[in-house]
């Protein structure tokens, strides 16, 4: 495993890591998921993310009870992890206009709800889940502000927020002498690049002696990137099977699967290097020097044992491997 500093912090993140979305709470109980995640642990991993609207807090009561047997068998301290959540969804189906969005008091009372499923005194890692336009940000600075100062969090960050949002919140932090976001959490893979390799690009220069770490999102797209869905065979037990997730479906399959195709179009890429479809694209993600840590999501012990080895592949993309994968996913692809 590698291991990158988190922004400009001195916090240690392994450069994979393993998240809960739709596998806590749709797909694995606390007995499947303990397995893998005692493996990811033992293979290096030290990030588990998660958030207080996944599986509308039942993902979070999960993790937590995974904290605790590992901590009960001796595997790991909670001082040897770094846990997060998000916070701006709720945690309800319908929240009520107050129990949601980036006021002072959804963060405030959010994350104590949220440390509660958890059974946690504190997350590490406390991220606003996404910009909301109906709260000032000044509102939201200090409320992460007041997270950190009172031991919910160590770091707060943003996810999915716009660069000019992120410089918003920095600039509010210094004159307020609140600590500013140490991390972004983006979805980035081949299909989705713009604000990691674009927008974000002032902030990983260090130049004002402040970078902004990324914990980076959906690797696989979902798992397309698998190439388990060529010829738009969906198996029973994947991802996009599940009829909450219809939205996820609709999108691999759009434009008379334009998206499936390149992907299979791939596969000679990741038989040249001797490499599965999965690990060329966590390793094409793992490879920008700017990602902290790619949080990988797996619903099998499998899936993640292929997936961690990414990072043996990393070395060998190489110029001529990028141009062809850019010839495969284009510019029209992306996003
Ligand atoms: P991926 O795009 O990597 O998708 C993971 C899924 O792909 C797995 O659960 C599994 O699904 C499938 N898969 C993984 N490995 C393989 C393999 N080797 N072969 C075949 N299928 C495979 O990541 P996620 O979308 O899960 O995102 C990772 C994490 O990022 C989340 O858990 C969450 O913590 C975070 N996240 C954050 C968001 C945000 O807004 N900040 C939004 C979304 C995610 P299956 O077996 O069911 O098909």
């Amino acid at each position: 495993m590698l291991y990158e500093r988190l922004g400009s912090s001195e916090l240690s993140i392994s450069k994979l890591s393993l998240g809960t979305w739709v596998t806590f709470g749709y797909q694995l109980d606390v007995e499947a998921a303990y397995p893998i995640f005692k493996r990811a642990y033992e293979l290096g991993i030290n990030f588990f993310d998660c958030a207080e609207t996944y599986a509308q807090g039942k993902a979070e009561q999960l993790l937590g009870q995974v904290f605790r047997k590992g901590e009960a068998e001796g595997i790991w301290s909670r001082e040897d992890l770094i846990l997060s959540t998000k916070i701006f969804f709720g945690s309800t189906a319908k929240p009520s206009r107050t129990a949601q969005g980036l006021s002072r008091k959804h963060i405030v009372e959010g994350t104590r709800a949220s440390l509660r499923r958890l059974g946690l005194e504190h997350v590490d890692l406390l991220y606003a889940h996404r910009p909301d336009p109906a709260t000032p940000i000044e509102e939201t600075v200090r409320a992460f502000g007041h997270c950190v100062e009172q031991g919910m969090a160590h770091y707060w960050g943003t996810s999915e927020w716009e660069a000019a949002q992120i410089a918003e919140a920095c600039r509010i932090a210094d004159r307020l002498g609140l600590p500013r976001p140490t991390m972004e959490q983006p979805q980035y893979n081949m299909f989705h690049r713009k604000p990691v390799e674009q927008e974000y690009a002032p902030f990983f220069t260090g130049a004002d002696g402040w970078r902004l770490g990324l914990t980076t999102w959906s690797p696989l797209y979902s798992g397309v990137l698998s190439g388990k869905y060529s010829g738009g065979r969906v198996p029973e037990d994947s991802r996009l099977s599940i009829e909450r997730y219809s939205f996820l479906k609709e999108r691999a399959f759009a434009d008379s699967g334009r998206v499936l195709d390149a992907v299979d179009r791939l596969t000679p890429i990741a038989e040249q290097l001797g490499c599965s479809l999965s690990q060329l694209a966590i390793a094409w993600c793992a490879a920008n020097p700017n990602v902290s840590s790619v949080i990988l999501g797996a619903s099998k012990m499998k899936q993640l044992e292929e997936n961690v080895h990414a990072l043996e592949v990393v070395p060998k993309l190489s110029a001529e491997v990028r141009r062809r994968i850019d010839q495969v996913i284009t510019p029209e692809l992306q996003q």
